[in-house]
């Protein structure tokens, strides 16, 4: 059993790495980012999920960054670029990225690590449909930064101290397999990069969320405005 912080965004991948380490005995501790994306919606999410599992979850807001972000040209923090519909592998889909968001995630989760005592991991759900479009989710940044937070924090951390990424090589059906293994209540997960009463259906995550639930025959309560476009625009 270790002590580390959960990188929880409230959405399936991230959810279900958190029920992963509790299940599995760790004591852990949930962090979300409030960064002026586009809906609260999975901030909702990170929170209720949290509750559920009686796990402590802190919001870090960064909000003089959302201001600067908002002009930027990611469509998740610029409320001006729509949200690109289909699947990731599509151009358009890059809007979809937030330049160095990992490395600022990272970075205060392991700040928050240290100054809380959960020092032991920082972990991340980042997966390997991630690396393609996501260059921050990649396995050389993640092991060139364990480096340099290792390096940076020498005598703060235990020399045992690892950012855990355990679905960096999976898939994201392996995670909606584990997701049921682990009894996450899918539903209660927010995808949607767009924040309407339901899930849309047709933005990149939602139809990257519906193709590995099918994949994976797994159980979904989830409420999705479209349940048939991901169909039309998988490979
Ligand atoms: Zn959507």
């Amino acid at each position: 059993m270790m002590k580390g912080i959960v990188i929880l965004s409230g959405g399936l991948d991230s959810t279900t790495l958190l029920y992963k380490l509790v299940h599995e005995g760790h004591d852990v501790l949930a962090l979300s980012f409030d960064y002026g994306q586009r809906h609260k919606k999975e901030l909702d999410a990170a929170a209720t999920v949290s509750r559920m599992l009686n796990v402590t979850h802190n919001v870090v807001k960064l909000n003089d960054w959302a201001d600067i972000l908002k002009s930027s040209g990611s469509s998740l923090t610029n409320p001006v670029i729509e949200v690109p519909e289909g699947h990731y592998a599509e151009d358009n889909m890059k809007q979809t990225v937030v330049p160095n968001r990992n490395m600022v995630m990272l970075s205060i989760a392991t700040s928050t690590a240290i100054a809380s005592g959960y020092d032991e991991f920082v972990a991340t759900a980042v997966h390997a449909g991630d690396h393609e479009i996501y260059p921050d989710c990649r396995p050389d940044f993640l092991g060139s930064l364990e480096h340099a937070i290792r390096v940076g924090n020498e005598d703060f951390l235990p020399d045992h101290f690892k950012i855990f990424a355990p679905y960096i090589y999976e898939t994201k059906a392996d995670i909606a397999s584990d997701a049921e293994m682990h009894g996450v209540p899918i539903d209660k997960t927010w995808s949607c990069y767009k924040g309407g009463m339901f899930h849309c259906g047709k933005c990149g995550t939602c139809v990257e969320r519906l193709e590995a639930i099918d994949e994976a025959c797994v159980e979904d309560d989830t409420i999705y405005e479209d349940y048939l476009f991901w169909k039309t625009v998988i490979k």
